[in-house]
This record gives structure tokens, C-alpha cells and sequence, in this order.
């Protein structure tokens, strides 16, 4: 092993698994046909990764859904409501749900964007090896022997498995995941086992929740794992990889300590790897796999740096293995797909397979000790030859001073000027994105249809969404972000400063792919964004209809940004053109603004030493784009999630007027999370789950407001659903939105005294 990855996407150069499981869940194709796709790309990706000059190709980083989802099926930490469903329909149960079986819990992976599948564990989990020979990794593993490539199979690690979890709604409050590791040990040590009887050399665990702060009792139990599967005697190599940041030195020594054979560490988001490895005296023993190219990032790496830190990291290890800093599961697959990027953009960028390359290079480089022949990558234009010194002179200016004004005379000022009920409901955005929508933007982007006739058609699309949300009763409306692809790249592709690809699609969650927009250079607002279509949506209703913007933290957490500065100071910039739209759409009549941060948990760096930071420049930027508006103008937000945890303190540094969560399931324990940790404002927790396409009942939403009563007064309790509703179709919707105005009514009728 000299060269290799931590993984590699599994969507396919042209989206064939998004497409293949969407006709599989429409019943346009049978599992078989599923099955097939998902071998073809299995073997196009093996055989690109050996013909690239891989010394050591992973497998099983290919899944259906998700890598988590996958390890539950493993070990068999099925839940008893799937049980009466078999393959792909249990499998897509337990992470979609069906009518009247919920989902698993789905949340981020890390501090990443992609989203991984909860494991649900209880004392009566049992793990045991469900399928036995046939276990994927296994499946897997000798399908690529078949093609003639031995492959190195990914776990997720025991460790990081358990530390996932959750534990199930109806275990006892002492239970944590973690009491099951010897369980779970036992099957590993059979995958492992059985592998090695299929010839299996080398296994990869990933152990990623070692680069968080770990307390004695979890690195204990890091070392009870490692201990007993370094003790079988018929195993596979081991490889326990780290990455998403520095490993704790505490943890580094059980590996050191233990019989592992190979380690991974993270030198693009660890810098302080290196000092880490030489504080518990290096790996003299073991092969450390080192991951000098960036897998999170698109820009191109500097090969002769690469090469030096391996280069320097010979003396404290026994073998350096030049990798990826973790899987390619992040990045688009193919620069060479880009046909109309700028050529200065260009020529700073490297995709998944150019990565590829790079470790390559490398790691000849390194074996033939001579200069890499990859480029010095270009650095970025400098900021005042960039788009626009105003920027920079502004936000000099502008300085600190981002507060807004007292929030008990906003909060009156507000109910005076808009005039709502208690209990007001209301949507967080977006409205089904039909077929016919994304017609539209496809003709129009191939030239079939003008630029008129688009705006006509989203016009139309507006109208629509406004006379439903009237005839559904609701308070405060939305336009319906039927001209938004995405609520990044909509805005990515109007600012200066970003560049968009054609083909760079990455996996969000199961089929729901983005295309993350690069962030290259200085940023700023040439004209409006979003006014006109906020403006007609107004027109057409006396509601007050919400604006609707995506807030700096989301506008880099969901982009891939230059490196050269400092995050926070990009974030300034992301945050004074939202500030200038925001006037804009005041000015323009518009008196509910939402700015959403559904990814502000998810830059939260992985150890709490550097939150606070973080906090801080995330915080200001929202408040430097919210704080110049008028007090009768009601700020919202809105976060796709319901554990807080470090940054529940910040949702009130924010400062919005109201702020919509995810709460649906966790039964609304949040609201009072929320009040307890000193959130005053108004609150929206989600009532529904809109990423299922079940739908709610009238009583089930009525219950969830009277639980969310118990914590935060009527005046200050919204009705909504827990995120956009852009992946649902009409029926679900306009059904899940009806009983959610009928449970909203019940609930008002009886806390206000009036009639529903
Ligand atoms: N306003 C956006 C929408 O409704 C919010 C999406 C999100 O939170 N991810 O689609
Ligand atoms: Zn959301």
C-alpha cells in the first residue's frame, strides 16, 4: 500500500444512481434493475481507481443511501417497525419511513453536508451478522476479486458506529449506545474474519469521532475494541482512519498501543496532526496513511508540500502511505466535465478523479525522490485586483456595530404592524418543485425557452402557490422559491465572486444531490436578487408575504471556499450583500424576511476549544446582514435540526424575531431546550417531518402544539413544517399543510377563548 483513498463518490459520473433509485421507488424499475446499476458503478469506479495507479483501492464506500444505514443493516440494529419489510423496501423504509412507519432520524455527518442515517439502539439490541456470506462488504469485496482487483473493504468503525446512535424512544434513561460495543465487537470480528477467509489483505474502520473530544470512558472503550479485534488470529490488516480534523493524543496512543497496523490521520483539516504523532512518540511500527490531499475541498493541492510533509513524517512511522484527507464522497467527480469555467478559476481546481492524480504523483514522487510533477497550483487573484474594493472599505466602516433594537418594543411594533394571531403558521420556503418547474429552468438553460417566457412561467408558479396558500388559510405566506434550483447556487450564480459547475453534483443525503458553487475570490452584490419575485408574490395577496434569503454561515457551509483568508472574513462579505438585499426588500414592501442558516451547527468545529470563535464570527455575520432594518420588520430563521447542543445559546445571540426548527421528532422537547437556554423571541418548532412523504394527522400536529405550549406562550408559538417542502410532491403537501391549519385553529380557538 503506497498510494491510495479513503473513497470515492458513488452517485456516477452523470447521476445514474440518483436516477436508478428514483425509478426504483416510483415502481418504474424492480430491484433487480437497482441492483444492476448499483454493481455497474461499483465496477466503473474500481476499475478508474486501479487504472489510475492506486496501489490500495477501497470498497464498500458504495451504498444505496448511506454508509450508516448500511452498517445498521450489517449488524442487523433493525428496529422492530421495519421488520416486517424485506431488501431494498426495508432498507429505503428505514430511511424514508412509509405511511405510517416514520424513518430513522437523519442528521449530518460531521461537519459536513452529507447526511447519515441514525442508528436507533436499545438494551434489547441484539447485533448479530444478518446476512451472513452475503453481508455487503463481503458482496463486495468479491465482486471487485471477480473484475481481478483486490480492493481494501471501509467500515464505519465500532467506535464511531455507537457514538452516532441513539438510543431508542423507549429505552431506559441510563442506556448509551456505547454499553453494546462488546455486541457489536463480536460481529465485526466475524466481517472481519469472514474477509480474511475471501482473501481480504487490508480493512479499512473509519473512526472519524476521534478527532472530537473524547471523554476516558469512550477511549477506553476505543481500546477495549482495538484489543480484541487486534488479537484474531485470522483477520485482514487493519487500518483505523481518522479524519475531519486533529486526533486526540489520548486516542492516537491506544492505536499506538494497539495491534492496528496502519493508521490515517487528517493532515488538510488537522494541521496539528503532526505535532499530535510525534508527542506519543510516532508509530514506529505502523504504516500511517497520510492524508495530504484535501478530500472536503475542490482546490488544487500544492504536490511538492504534500510531498514534504510526507517526506517528514518517514522519521516518526515505520511507512508513509500518501491519501486523500478523507473520502471523495465530498467533492464533484470530474473537473474534466467543466466545460465553461473561467480559465483563472480552472486552473486552481482538482475534482475527485484529479485527486486522484494527485496522490498518485505523489506518492511517486516520493518513491523516486524527485519533484512532483503537478503545477503549483495559481493562487487566488489578490483581493483588491478582485471584484470590488467597496466591499472591503465598507465592511471597515461598518465595523462591530450590528445590533438591532430592544426586542420587547419589537416585538410589539411587530404585532401592531402585521397584525397575527397567536399560534401563526406559516411555511419555511420552498413549495413542491414540479416537473413542470424544472422544465422550465432545463429549456431555459439549453436555450428552448426565453427569458420572458421563464419568468412568466415562475410567475405563474407564484400565483399558483399564493391563491393555495390562501385557500389553505395560512398567516404569513411565501413566494414559493420556484425560481431557485437550489438555495446556495441561486444565490452563488447572482453574486460576484462565485463560480458554478455544470456537473459537479455531490450527495446531500440518498438521491438528493447538490452542486456545491466555488467561492474563488472577493464577493459582492452587482444588483437585487431577490425583490422583483418577492414583490409580485406580495402584489398578489394582503398577507404579508416572507423574503426569503440564505444566510452567510449557509452561503460557505454549502460552497467550497477559497482557503486563503480567513472563513470569517468571507463571511462578512457573504453578509453585506445580504444586508444591501435586505434594505432592498424592505424598501420594496416586504415586512417578514427570512434569512435561513440551516448549517450553522454544521461548521461547529469538532472540538470545543475552538467553538467560541467560531460562534462569534458566525453570529456577527448573521447580525451584521439582519441589523438594518426597522423594528416593525419581523426577521426569521430557520435551522434543518433539533439538536442544539454547543450552539444553543447562539440561536439567541442571533437575535431573529422568530426562528423555525426541526422538532417533530423529538416531540418538541426542544421548545423548552430553547427557553431554558434563554431564547426569548418567537419560536417555530417544526410540527411535521417534511422529508418523509407521509402525512400528518390534524391530532398528532395538535398534540405536538399543546406539548410545544407547555413551554413558550401562544403569541409566540408558530406553526410550521419542519423544513421546505421542495422534494415533496402537491398531494402530500396540500394534505400535511390543511391539517396543519386545522390543528393551528383547534389550539388557537381553545388558548384564545374564540372560535376555531
Ligand atoms: N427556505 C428554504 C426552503 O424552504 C429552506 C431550506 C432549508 O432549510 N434547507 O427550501
Ligand atoms: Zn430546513
Amino acid at each position: 500500500m503506497k498510494t491510495t483513498i479513503l473513497g470515492y463518490p458513488r452517485i456516477g459520473a452523470r447521476r445514474e444512481l440518483k436516477f436508478a433509485t428514483e425509478d426504483f421507488w416510483a415502481g418504474r424499475a424492480d430491484a433487480d434493475a437497482l441492483a444492476r446499476t448499483g454493481a455497474e458503478l461499483r465496477a466503473a469506479v474500481w476499475t478508474s481507481l486501479r487504472d489510475a495507479g492506486l496501489d490500495s483501492v477501497p470498497s464498500n464506500t458504495f451504498s444505496f443511501y448511506d454508509q450508516v444505514l448500511d452498517t445498521s443493516v450489517l449488524v442487523d440494529a433493525v428496529p422492530d417497525r421495519y421488520r416486517h419489510l424485506h431488501g431494498f423496501d426495508r432498507y429505503f423504509a428505514m430511511a424514508r419511513g412509509v405511511q405510517d412507519v416514520p424513518p430513522l432520524e437523519m442528521t449530518k455527518w460531521f461537519d459536513t453536508n452529507y447526511h447519515y442515517i441514525v442508528p436507533e439502539l436499545g438494551p434489547d439490541t441484539r447485533f448479530r451478522l444478518a446476512d451472513g456470506s452475503a453481508a455487503k462488504p463481503l458482496v463486495e469485496y468479491r465482486e471487485a476479486k471477480a473484475l481481478g482487483i483486490e480492493t481494501r473493504p471501509v467500515l464505519v468503525g465500532p467506535l464511531t458506529y455507537l457514538l452516532l446512535a441513539k438510543p431508542a424512544e423507549d429505552a431506559p434513561d441510563e442506556f448509551r449506545p456505547l454499553d453494546l460495543l462488546d455486541g457489536l465487537i463480536d460481529v465485526y470480528a466475524e466481517v472481519l474474519e469472514r474477509l480474511a477467509g475471501s482473501g481480504a489483505e487490508w480493512v479499512q474502520l473509519d473512526e472519524p469521532a476521534l478527532v472530537a473530544d473524547r471523554s476516558e470512558e469512550e477511549v477506553a472503550a476505543l481500546a477495549r475494541a482495538y484489543a480484541r479485534l487486534g488479537r484474531l488470529t485470522s483477520r485482514p490488516r487493519l487500518m483505523v482512519a481518522t479524519y475531519f480534523g486533529t486526533i486526540g493524543a489520548d486516542a492516537l496512543r491506544v492505536l499506538a498501543g494497539s495491534r492496528v497496523e496502519a493508521v490515517g490521520l487528517d493532515f488538510a483539516a488537522g494541521p496539528d496532526n503532526l505535532d499530535v504523532l510525534a508527542s506519543v512518540g510516532g508509530l514506529p511500527r505502523k504504516t500511517l496513511v497520510a492524508g495530504v490531499v484535501d478530500g472536503r475541498n475542490v482546490w488544487r493541492a500544492d504536490q511538492r508540500r504534500a510531498k514534504a510533509t510526507c517526506a517528514s513524517l518517514l522519521g516518526l512511522v515505520d511507512q508513509v502511505v500518501v491519501s486523500t484527507s478523507c473520502s471523495l464522497l465530498h467533492v464533484p467527480i470530474d473537473l474534466d466535465a467543466e466545460a465553461s469555467l473561467d480559465p483563472g478559476v480552472r486552473e486552481r481546481l482538482a475534482f475527485a478523479r484529479q485527486k486522484v492524480a494527485e496522490v498518485v504523483a505523489v506518492g511517486q514522487a516520493l518513491r523516486e525522490d524527485v519533484p512532483p510533477s503537478g503545477a503549483v497550483p495559481a493562487e487566488a487573484p489578490a483581493a483588491t485586483a478582485g471584484v470590488d474594493r467597496g466591499v472591503r472599505a465598507r465592511l471597515d466602516s461598518l465595523g462591530d456595530g450590528t445590533g438591532r433594537g430592544d426586542r420587547t418594543a419589537r416585538f410589539a411594533a411587530q404585532r401592531d404592524a402585521l397584525g397575527l394571531p397567536a399560534l401563526a403558521t406559516t411555511t419555511i420556503g420552498s413549495f413542491p418543485q414540479t416537473p413542470e418547474i424544472r422544465r422550465a429552468r432545463a429549456d431555459l438553460r439549453a436555450g428552448r425557452l426565453t427569458a420572458d417566457a421563464y419568468e412568466q412561467t415562475m410567475k405563474d408558479e407564484i400565483a399558483r402557490v399564493i391563491a393555495l396558500q390562501e385557500d389553505l388559510g395560512l398567516d404569513v405566506l411565501v413566494h414559493g422559491e420556484p425560481e431557485r434550483n437550489d438555495m446556495v447556487q441561486y444565490f452563488a450564480e447572482q453574486l460576484d465572486g462565485y463560480a458554478a459547475t455544470e456537473h459537479g453534483w455531490v450527495q446531500s443525503y440518498g438521491s438528493r444531490y447538490v452542486r456545491p458553487p466555488i467561492l474563488h475570490s472577493d464577493v459582492a452584490r452587482p444588483r437585487p436578487m431577490t425583490v422583483e419575485w418577492a414583490t409580485y408574490a406580495q402584489s398578489l395577496t394582503s398577507k404579508p408575504v416572507k423574503g426569503m434569503l440564505t444566510g452567510p454561515v449557509t452561503m460557505l457551509a454549502w460552497s467550497f471556499v477559497r482557503d486563503d483568508q480567513p472563513l470569517a472574513d468571507t463571511a462578512r462579505q457573504v453578509a453585506l450583500a445580504l444586508r444591501d438585499e435586505i434594505a432592498d426588500l424592505e424598501a420594496a414592501g416586504i415586512r417578514v424576511i427570512q434569512v435561513d442558516e440551516p448549517a450553522l451547527r454544521e461548521l461547529l468545529p469538532p472540538r470545543d476549544a475552538d467553538r467560541p470563535a467560531y460562534m462569534e464570527w458566525a453570529v456577527g455575520a448573521f447580525r451584521l446582514a439582519t441589523s438594518g432594518v426597522a423594528d416593525t420588520t419581523q426577521i426569521h430563521t430557520h435551522m434543518c435540526y433539533s439538536e442544539f447542543g454547543e450552539i444553543i445559546g447562539a440561536i439567541g445571540e442571533l437575535d431573529a424575531d422568530v426562528t423555525s426548527v426541526e422538532a417533530a421528532r423529538s416531540h418538541m422537547e426542544l421548545v423548552a431546550d430553547l427557553r431554558a437556554a434563554g431564547y426569548e423571541n418567537g419560536i417555530g418548532p417544526g410540527v411535521y417531518d417534511i422529508h418523509s412523504p407521509r402525512v400528518p394527522g390534524a391530532d398528532e400536529i395538535e398534540e405536538n402544539l399543546r406539548r410545544a405550549l407547555r413551554a413558550v406562550d401562544p403569541g409566540r408559538l408558530w406553526v410550521n413544517p419542519d423544513c421546505g417542502l421542495k422534494t415533496r410532491a402537491y398531494p402530500e403537501t396540500e394534505a400535511s399543510l390543511r391539517n396543519l391549519v386545522t390543528a393551528a385553529r383547534r389550539v388557537r380557538a381553545d388558548v384564545t377563548g374564540t372560535p376555531a
